[in-house]
């Protein structure tokens, strides 16, 4: 109880100083009492779990949205998904006296820590958005990333979902031992695309050969199979066909369905069907699912548009794939733009930049709208010499390492461009000093960012 009072306290402290209380109560309370997730923990009743290397931050906002809309729902947000976040998040709905507000959480795991917490919660759903390349000096082999999302899975009593368009997702499935259900594109959704993507998965884990693919949905997920073995992807369960922001669901011999996305892009039309597969697999109706699917706001630094003049739009980057997705997703809007880039090397960040060179920048140059680049933060030089060399012109690109320095020099560059938008991309140390920055130089009308399609 002791502990539970100081993470309270810690808490209340947090907001009346008018901070963001996302991780410290939970990492003081732990101080005290190692075992008070599992305390806490104990006490739901029922508990969805996401993890996988992207987008578990849109799917677990908009499961939570989903379900959140029928009962209240405990939910980690903004990405504090480690032990800490987890336990600030469940000490946020305890009160006083050690009762939990409400009996159902939709917390998002950090693949890393799953193992290590997932005793902790009664999870009866865990959805694994995918497995893809993340920073290599944080949890070094991509193998070792799947094997700790299936030793957390075998601890656990949870339905799984997973994406059988991910070969290293269908590797899990195949070695769960735990119920498993896919979800994945339509084969009318392949998109033929010549550039050159990241393949993280493109060995068969079963017996190393490589793998063939009919087609590409994105990034390593496709229509697979190995030449050597009998692997190959699975029939999903909830299959997804989607065009702009609808989706149809065909589900086993169900009548098809279609939802109304909140997002758009194909990355978030993935993280938009796992979540209206769970909301299915917890009992949900299409209505029930479609109602939950309008509550969602895109999370912080996740195509969040900015009523600054001009406009600007900020993005979460963490990894190579994840920053193709975000890149791709710039380049598609309509019209010229400034790119500001911010490249931080704090832990949180990942030590190592070297993943700057596995993501596509190219896609800068190549798509002919991106009229000046700010290079900011600790690492800007790094991001200036990368897109030199991804070809985007030396003039053009500005070296700033101040962050506000750099976010301001975007916004001059832009005005004198005409007022173009500002796209603000950052590592995950930079995004919350960026958003609040930018949040200083929004309009005084609109105190709160708009929000709009959103990404990872
Ligand atoms: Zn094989």
């Amino acid at each position: 109880m002791l502990a539970l009072w100081i993470g309270k306290m810690a808490e209340l402290l947090l907001r009346l100083a008018g901070r963001r209380a996302t991780s410290l109560p939970g990492k003081i309370a732990l101080r005290f009492s190692p075992r008070l997730l599992w305390k806490l923990g104990r006490k739901l009743e029922r508990c969805i779990v996401i993890t996988g290397t992207n987008g578990k931050t849109t799917t677990s906002a908009l499961i939570s949205g989903i379900i959140g809309k029928h009962e209240p729902v405990i939910n980690n947000e903004e990405g504090a998904n480690m032990e800490q976040g987890l336990a600030s998040a469940l000490i946020h709905h305890v009160n006083w006296f050690g009762k939990l507000k409400c009996k159902t959480a939709v917390l998002e795991i950090d693949e890393a820590t799953l193992p290590m917490v997932i005793d902790a919660f009664p999870a009866q759903i865990a959805v694994v958005t995918n497995v893809f390349r993340d920073q290599l000096d944080r949890y070094g082999e991509l193998d070792t990333t799947v094997d700790k999302i299936l030793t957390g899975l075998k601890k656990s009593e949870a339905t799984v979902l997973l994406n059988g368009d991910d070969p290293l997702a269908r590797h899990i499935g195949l070695h769960s031992g735990r119920p498993v259900f896919y979800f994945g594109m339509s084969r009318e959704n392949v998109r033929d695309s010549d550039r050159t993507q990241i393949r993280d998965g493109a060995f068969c884990l079963e017996c190393g050969a490589a793998l063939e693919y009919d087609g590409f949905f994105y990034g390593q997920l496709g229509l697979y199979r190995c030449p050597q073995c009998d692997f190959l992807r699975p029939h999903p369960d909830f299959m997804g066909s989607f065009s702009g922001d609808s989706l149809e669901l065909m589900q086993g011999d169900l009548p098809k369905v279609s939802f109304q996305l909140p997002v758009r892009g194909v990355f978030n039309v993935y993280n938009a069907l796992s979540a209206i597969a769970a909301a299915r697999v917890y009992g949900l109706n299409q209505a029930q699912i479609q109602s939950g699917l309008m509550e969602f706001h895109s999370p912080l630094g996740r195509m969040q548009v900015y009523a600054t003049q001009p406009s600007s739009i900020l993005n979460l980057i963490k990894n190579p794939t994840g920053c193709d997705s975000v890149l791709q997703a710039i380049s598609a809007e309509p019209g010229e733009k400034v790119l500001c880039v911010a490249i931080n090397d704090l832990a949180a960040d990942g030590r190592d930049v070297s993943w700057l060179w596995d993501a596509d920048f190219e896609l800068v140059p190549d798509s002919g709208n991106f009229r000046r680049c700010i290079a900011t933060g600790l690492r800007a030089e790094d991001m200036a010499i990368r897109l030199k060399y991804a070809g985007y012109p030396i003039d053009d690109i500005d070296v700033v390492s101040n962050l506000e320095a750099g976010i301001h020099a975007a916004f001059s560059a832009s005005t004198e461009l005409g007022g173009l938008p500002v796209f603000v991309v950052t590592t995950y140390t930079a995004l919350y000093p960026a958003a609040e920055i930018l949040r200083r130089r929004q309009a005084t009308d609109d105190e709160n960012p708009q929000y709009r399609a959103s990404v990872s």
